[in-house]
């Protein structure tokens, strides 16, 4: 859709209530106009004020919700909320924590924030995607953690921080940053690295290093080592150390550092809306999932996300 809203203002008229969302959400999965998912009888007819959101069929009588399959399907919350949480999380270049979240849209309480930004995170993984290919630089690094309630740059002294290990690919075209893929790894070594780089390469691509020996062997890929001093590995990887330090900003200015426990939902994040800079309205139809199916989420599957495989 060409005319997607590019400011706060023009969005705020383009969804200013419940129907106008509804019609949005409507038109995406209509797009020639109604269709009965049961019959497939063309004619159909929104419900009135008591039932906004449900199309019936004039044929079969079977009722259809413009929700069905979206993140906001047996949601509580208003169409309204979940169009602006989706928008400032998609077009917002560093995102929007839920605490910021919760004041922007005045809602009631944390959870309900936090539970939102979760649902909305959960779809920036597509299932299908595809592999990295190419020349794809390939680094590791390292990043401070914050515990319970204490920020990682608060000065609260060294005990209580650990630091997580990461791994990043960026495929790289004349010069310029294609796709990117983040992941926490739990340690530096070749099983760990490999793992990594076959579950984000296609076979084919040249994975390009700074010739830490455990890329070695890497499996399906060819191997192009750089070794190189450890200060000039942002110049045979520049795209790679240019994320690095982009992330790290990011996670100090909008999370004060980020947690252990959530740390792949939120390397997910950011990969997701660095792959979609230029391309905010497909991000933005992404969260909510339009035009996909999500799986169903529980509150528990969201809390411990390593349950969830
Ligand atoms: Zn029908």
């Amino acid at each position: 859709m060409a005319d997607f809203p590019r400011a706060l203002i023009e969005f705020q008229r383009r969804f200013p209530d419940e129907p106008a969302c509804a019609a949005y959400l409507a038109a995406a999965r209509w797009p020639e106009g109604f269709r009965c998912p049961v019959c497939r009888h063309d004619k159909g007819w929104a419900l009135g004020a008591a039932k906004p959101l449900t199309h019936e069929c004039a044929a079969c009588g079977r009722q259809t919700s413009v929700t069905a399959g979206t993140v906001m399907h047996g949601s509580k919350l208003a169409l309204t909320v979940w169009f602006w949480a989706a928008y400032l999380m998609a077009t917002h270049s560093n995102g929007i924590s839920a605490r910021q979240l919760q004041g922007q849209l005045g809602l009631g309480s944390y959870k309900t924030a936090w539970l939102l930004c979760a649902k909305l995170r959960r779809a920036m993984v597509a299932p299908e995607r595809n592999p990295l290919a190419g020349i794809v630089e390939i680094d590791e690094t390292t990043m401070l953690y914050r515990t319970s309630d204490a920020p990682v740059a608060g000065g609260r002294g060294r005990s209580s921080q650990g630091k997580m290990l990461i791994a990043g690919a960026v495929e790289v075209e004349d010069n310029r940053p294609g796709r990117l893929r983040l992941a926490a790894i739990k340690d530096f070594s070749a099983a760990s690295l490999h793992a990594f780089v076959k579950g984000n390469l296609a076979p084919g691509a040249t994975a390009k290093t700074d010739g830490w020996p455990a890329y070695e062997g890497a499996p399906g890929v060819a191997h192009d080592p750089h070794v190189i001093g450890p200060m000039a590995a942002h110049i045979v990887l520049p795209w790679a150390h240019r994320v690095f330090s982009n992330l790290k900003r990011w996670a100090l200015g909008v999370y004060h550092g980020l947690r252990q426990k959530h740390l792949q939902s939120y390397l997910d994040e950011f990969v997701f809306r660095f792959n979609r800079r230029r391309s905010r309205h497909s991000a933005f139809r992404s969260l909510l999932g339009i035009g996909t199916t999500l799986r169903p989420l529980t509150y528990q599957m969201l809390i411990r996300p390593e349950t969830t495989g």
